[in-house]
């Protein structure tokens, strides 16, 4: 390709709307542009890396077994309303109606419309095990929709779906998609560990997270290095790591703290420290509110809280639902004298004693609080997300913690969806069984993105090789008929040799080229210049290590060519 033809509008400042550097690189390379909030068009340079994922993606579930399909964006509202996802999903589900008044939905994934075509086709025990996928757009109206394509509202993904006669079959088809991810990601240039995900409202019996080991990441996972134990912290199991002296209970008393209300500011005016504290927090869960108490240097745990209550989701309770509970505004609220309210407390609050809690009153807390005494006992549950040093709920060393961000995820889904949709098959003895199911998803953008997470400089992308948009770029420096002639004849014989080059043939000055390449991050540059005037050499440049060599045109053909 060259470059002179080719569309690729390069910026050369970053853009203020990109927080994370794969955004702001993916923008300045010209990769993709937004259309809307979150919702981007891939230009050719971004599309060839999105391919490169998507084909290793491919061959990957080819060989695992798996078989392409391809499914509607579009779907029916009767299919959803079989699972009772209709009404479950929530927001992020994009419904409308059509012209007859029929409801439909763009699809966020693809369960109920695999499962009414398997429950279709699918008779026996013979048919099974099957694993189907697709590598299709999918539709979420994510509530913040944000860093480019890494969390977007439209995006692609790979979704597979397995379909086993038992839980056997489950395990063995489970075991070949977490193989096939281990190799697609380490194809892909990747570092990369599966941890332990959380099965949440949906059921299912087991789930890994691969997640690619980023700063930027936006989930924390939970490792130990002793015993190789990986979660992600929503699921990391916070055993109580907490005792307390045992105090005499002082007297409660209430003090005013006008206009001090975060843990901070309330510690630092009553001079004690923020594990003193105890907040209490109230969530709204399917209609119902409860109060959840939790040291004041701890963090709540929403997909704890969101599993322990059963429901699909929990929200904090709005400023007018804690002011009619607590009668104070937001900031006060108090297990003390709060009525109709279930109270839940995490482990870190039992045995805790004289703390501190809001006097559900504005600008007053009470000190010296004890519950058993102040307040009924609470339910105790771990409800706390993991910090660095908690011991691993496996073998009881340190934790440590770091942030990834995750590029796929593989389930075991059980019979949850076969059950509700009625998809079944005839087992040896004649018997009808539901439809044992897995499902396996991959962000094709999101990896792309995650890559240049990992992989980049200040000049720009550093690609790894298997998913560079292009292995080399051709920068010819200066107009000159020889320069031009010579880097030609080296653009058609890598291009001959399956080379995937690109031929900056523009007329523009050394400088710009160089920058250019280095913001797109190809792997090699050639650079044909004054020194193949003089010697007849070209300079052949490693984008990841600067590394330089000077080489003659056919030895620089056979060493790209290596390995084709
Ligand atoms: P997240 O917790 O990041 O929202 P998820 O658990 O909702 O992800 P899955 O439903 O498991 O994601 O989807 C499978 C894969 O699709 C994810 O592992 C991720 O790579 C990708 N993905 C999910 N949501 C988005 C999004 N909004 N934009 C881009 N890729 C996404
Ligand atoms: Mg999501």
């Amino acid at each position: 390709m060259r470059l002179s033809r080719y569309f690729l509008p390069t910026l050369r400042e970053d853009p203020a709307e990109a927080e994370v550097v794969s955004h702001k690189l993916m923008l300045r390379a010209g990769m993709i542009r937004k259309l809307a909030s979150g919702i981007y068009s891939y230009l050719p340079l971004g599309l060839r890396a999105l391919r490169k994922v998507e084909n290793i993606v491919r061959e990957e579930m080819n060989r695992a077994g798996a078989q392409e399909v391809l499914l509607p964006l579009v779907q029916p509202a009767e299919l959803w309303q079989e699972t009772g996802r209709w009404k479950d999903y929530g927001k992020e589900l994009l419904r409308f109606r059509d012209r007859k008044k029929h409801d439909f939905c763009l699809g966020p994934t693809h369960e109920e419309v695999i499962t009414d075509l398997v429950r279709r086709e699918v008779r026996s025990y013979r048919d099974l095990p099957l694993i189907l996928y697709q590598i299709a757009p999918k539709f979420r109206d994510e509530i913040r929709p944000r860093f480019g394509i890494m969390r977007a509202r439209e995006f692609i993904m790979k979704d597979a779906y397995s379909f086993d006669a038992d839980e056997e079959g489950l395990d063995r088809s489970y075991a070949r998609m977490y193989e096939a991810y281990e190799r697609i990601f380490t194809r892909c240039g990747l570092r990369f560990r599966a941890v332990l995900a959380d099965t949440g409202a949906i059921g299912g019996s087991e789930s890994h997270e691969f997640m690619v080991l980023a700063e930027t990441g936006e989930d924390r996972l939970a490792i130990c290095e002793a015993c190789g134990y990986a979660a992600n912290v929503e699921l990391a199991e916070g055993r109580s790591r907490f005792t307390y002296p045992d105090e005499e209970e002082r007297p409660l008393e209430k003090v005013s703290t006008p206009g001090v209300k975060s843990v901070e500011e309330v510690a630092a005016f009553l001079g004690v420290p923020p594990s003193r504290l105890v907040k209490t927090l109230l969530f709204k869960a399917e209609g119902q509110v409860v109060a959840v108490l939790i040291r004041g240097d701890l963090e709540l745990n929403e997909v704890k809280l969101r599993n322990l209550l059963g429901v699909a989701e929990v929200e904090m309770a709005d400023p007018e639902t804690v002011e009619r509970l607590t009668g104070a505004p937001v900031g006060f609220a108090g297990p003390v004298g709060l009525s109709g309210v279930r109270i839940l407390a995490d482990l870190s609050v039992k045995g805790l004693r004289n703390f501190v809690t809001g006097a559900n009153e504005a600008d007053a807390h009470y000190v010296n609080v004890n519950y058993g005494r102040d307040f009924p006992e609470p339910e105790f549950h771990d409800l706390r997300v993991v910090t660095e040093g908690d011991p691993c709920p496996r073998c009881g060393r340190p934790l440590s913690i770091t942030r990834g961000i995750e590029v796929g995820h593989v389930f075991k889904l059980g019979t949850k969806y076969s059950s509700a949709m009625r998809a079944t098959f005839l087992d040896r003895e004649g018997r009808e069984r539901p439809i044992i199911m897995g499902c396996y998803g991959i962000g094709i953008g999101r990896t792309v993105a995650a890559a240049i997470e990992q992989n980049h400089d200040e000049a720009g992308i550093i690609f790894p090789r298997e998913i560079a948009p292009f292995e080399a770029v051709i920068l010819t420096l200066g107009p000159e008929s020889d320069l031009m002639e010579a880097s030609e004849r080296i653009y058609r014989e890598l291009s001959g040799a399956g080379v995937e080059v690109l031929w900056d043939d523009r007329d523009e000055r050394p400088g710009v080229k160089f920058k250019d390449a280095d913001l797109i991050g190809i792997p090699y540059q050639i650079i044909v210049g004054r020194r193949f005037r003089e010697t007849g050499e070209v300079e052949l440049k490693e984008r990841a290590t600067g590394r330089r060599e000077n080489l003659s045109p056919e030895t620089l053909a056979r060493k790209l060519a290596e390995g084709k």
